[in-house]
């Protein structure tokens, strides 16, 4: 029997909520499939703060390293913002992408038929989502040096810098043409080339690689066009590939195209060792402990993580269903309501998936 060491990192708000139905789930599916799956937990975020003084402990790095997978709920709350920038939840996350070498996050985009209706677009602008975004996660503006502030001037002044090298450009391209040619092999580059010299850097990587690859079609799009076509004619696009900061905002306005940021997973990757699984949905600090919270983005996240992270195909495909059987059922979370449907709680649906399962 094939054995299983994953961590999961429950974190804050919403996350003890989601990762128990996460639990649940993936014993029942271990046993199904036969399988043995080690769920370690591991404080994570800020309830790590709380008890170790950092959201990213030296003891949940090892156990992730050791592991085959991370699973990771969300972190974050309001309270922890006038904390110091490298003691906040979020710095945590950045702090495990860093310790991982998680270079590739991957984000599909797709529309469930039986959600059809729940997306602010119409259904006709939506029905033919099925995108992947897939960003660049440890380089860029968001750990590019120098940054800080500047004290000595006669008003407050701060900066970062956006930066990347070729090489960081061209692993980042490699997964987009993987993921590309098991799908419809067209890829859309997005930069702000018209503007900034690290933009150039990226479009004349980006074509200097994939130009190796004839199986690839190529489109450049800047990022503020990309944000319109996305909400125009999302059905346009299959794999998005893009660096960190694009990549973060593009791929949130994408999620609403589902219907909720409740249903969108993404698997954070390198070429070698574990991977992160996480839903693109934060700790939802307003609906914490209510038990109201969609938990299908952490379950999503969960089956990228058999799939991707496990080979474990067949389970990944019977949870997917499973989500899929319940939403044409009529059963939702709060967060997609319609009117229409019957409502339930976060461990009520995960109860009604586990019976699909
Ligand atoms: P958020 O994603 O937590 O919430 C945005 C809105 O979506 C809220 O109204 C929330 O109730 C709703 N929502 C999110 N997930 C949901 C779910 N599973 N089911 C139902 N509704 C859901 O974003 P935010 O409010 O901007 O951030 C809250 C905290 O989360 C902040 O501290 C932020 O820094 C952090 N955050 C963490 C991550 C992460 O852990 N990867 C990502 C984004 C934000």
């Amino acid at each position: 029997m094939k054995k299983y060491k994953i961590v999961l990192l429950s974190g804050d708000g919403i996350g003890p909520e989601i990762s128990e139905v996460s639990k649940k789930v993936l014993k029942k599916l271990s046993k199904y499939h036969n399988f043995d799956i080690e769920i370690i937990e591991e404080l994570f975020g800020g309830i790590a703060y709380e008890k170790y003084g950092s959201p990213a402990p030296d003891k949940t790095l090892d156990q992730c390293k050791k592991s085959d997978a991370v699973l990771l709920a969300c972190v974050g709350d309001i309270k922890y913002d006038s904390l110091a920038r490298e003691l906040r939840p979020e710095s945590g996350l950045l702090k495990l992408r860093s310790a991982l070498n998680l270079f590739a996050n991957i984000r599909p985009v797709k529309i469930r038929k039986s959600l059809l209706d729940s997306s602010t677009l119409k259904k006709e602008i939506v029905e033919h989502v099925d995108l992947i975004v897939v960003r660049e996660l440890i380089g860029g503006i968001y750990f590019g040096k120098p940054r800080g502030h500047i004290t000595d001037t006669k008003i407050p002044k701060a900066f970062n810098t956006m930066v990347y090298d070729s090489a960081e450009i061209e692993r980042i391209t490699e997964i987009a043409i993987k993921i590309a040619n098991q799908r419809n092999k067209k890829i859309c580059s997005v930069d702000k080339s018209n503007v900034l010299e690290v933009s150039q850097l990226w479009r004349d990587t980006v074509l200097n690689i994939t130009s190796k690859d004839k199986n690839i079609s190529l489109s450049n799009m800047y990022v503020d066009n990309a944000a319109m076509q996305l909400v125009r004619d999302p059905g346009q696009f299959d794999v998005i590939l893009t660096s960190n900061l694009f990549g973060d905002i593009l791929s949130d306005l994408a999620a609403m195209l589902t219907g909720s940021i409740g249903m969108l997973p993404s698997a954070s990757l390198n070429n070698d060792g574990p991977g992160v699984f996480e839903p693109v949905h934060g700790s939802a600090p307003d609906i914490a402990g209510k038990n109201i919270a969609n938990p299908i983005a952490m379950l999503l996240s969960a089956s990228m993580m058999l799939k991707i992270g496990l080979n474990e195909e067949e389970a990944a495909e019977n949870l997917e269903t499973a989500i899929d059987k319940v939403l044409s059922k009529g059963f939702r979370t709060a967060d997609l309501a319609d009117g229409f449907s019957e409502v339930l709680s976060c461990s009520e649906i995960g109860d009604k998936i586990m019976d699909e399962i």
